[in-house]
């Protein structure tokens, strides 16, 4: 048998299942909304806008433009970047056009510079090496004629306590070349001017000199190949040329080796090429016929061959045997 429903509980229903619908309602549209916020504010770090507001302009209207992750935002609102230090993007290749090889330059092997390249000096003076001043005279090189005289003569106070520059014979003084008196002047003032005594030897020595003091010395008992090395054989004495000269301590006139001892040379040794003048015969390029120079060591002769090439020679240990060597 069916039973019958009363009306009032009809009803009574039907208002609560009503009841019950609005309340699901209400209770399902605040959970969505309480959610969505939520993750916004925690997670959400995208680039749309929510509730009507666009997020990235938020962030920056708020100072969190670091936060702002939208390209086009940040396009639009951020301060260009700073020009870095970076290599610049390659450019697009383009045929870069080959240079025309430089001709080197032309070196000439027989040049003084060269041959001085070739033992590991510096460039020497370019000079004329024809020139009067660096007139070659060793037993390989005579005089030509073997009687050369200088053509003017100058005598010279031998203790240079007088300056003047005679041109009268005058066997009381020091013959030289007339082209190297005043040179050989200054440099005895200025060894006087530092205290030294000096004393000019022998300057210009004739041929027949020459040949007198050559024949005295075999006299002695010498061989004339020995002979040659201590006094030149007539002829090939620079002696002959009146470029250079003797000079000695005037309190120890005496020429020999230790003469290098005295205050006098070492003095003259290490200004000489103030004055243009050169040692001839150095101990490490002397000593005997075999050696550069054929001569033995003589720390008094002094030679004149122009301050450049005094000073070239003295700063690379050369002789004027080595010097003349480069130019020829
Ligand atoms: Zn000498």
């Amino acid at each position: 048998m069916k039973k019958k429903i009363s009306p009032k509980r009809l009803i009574g229903g039907v208002l609560f299942t009503v009841a019950f619908v609005i309340f699901a309602y209400v209770s399902c549209s605040v959970a969505v909304h309480s959610s969505d916020t939520r993750n916004y504010e925690i997670t959400d770090h995208g680039k749309n806008s929510l509730y009507g507001y666009d997020r990235d302009r938020y962030l920056i209207n708020h100072g969190r433009a670091d936060e702002a992750s939208s390209a086009k935002v940040s396009a639009a609102y951020t301060e260009p970047a700073a020009v870095q230090d970076e290599e610049p993007a390659p450019a697009a290749e383009t045929p870069v056009p080959t240079p025309e090889p430089t001709p080197e330059p032309t070196v000439d092997p027989n040049s003084p510079a060269a041959r001085a390249a070739a033992l590991g000096l510096p460039a020497p003076p370019e000079i004329d090496i024809t020139e009067w001043q660096y007139l070659l005279v060793n037993a390989a090189h005579p005089l030509e004629p073997v009687d050369y005289a200088p053509q003017e003569m100058a005598y010279l106070n031998m203790t240079g306590d007088e300056t003047d520059i005679q041109t009268a014979h005058n066997d009381y003084r020091c013959a030289v070349d007339l082209r190297i008196a005043q040179a050989l002047v200054d440099f005895t003032q200025g060894c006087k001017a530092a205290g030294l005594p000096v004393y000019l030897s022998s300057g210009y020595r004739s041929y027949s000199e020459q040949q007198y003091l050559f024949n005295r010395k075999v006299g002695q008992g010498y061989s004339e190949e020995v002979a040659k090395t201590i006094v030149a054989y007539p002829g090939t004495s620079e002696h002959q040329t009146g470029l250079c000269c003797d000079i000695t301590d005037y309190y120890r006139e005496t020429k020999d080796s230790s003469l290098a001892q005295t205050a006098t040379y070492q003095w003259l040794c290490e200004h000489c090429t103030e004055y243009g003048f050169v040692v001839r015969y150095p101990e490490d390029k002397s000593g005997s016929a075999d050696s550069i120079t054929g001569i033995i060591y003589e720390p008094w002769h002094f030679r004149y061959v122009g301050v450049e090439a005094a000073k070239y020679m003295t700063e690379n240990n050369l002789c004027l045997e080595e010097f003349t060597e480069l130019y020829i």
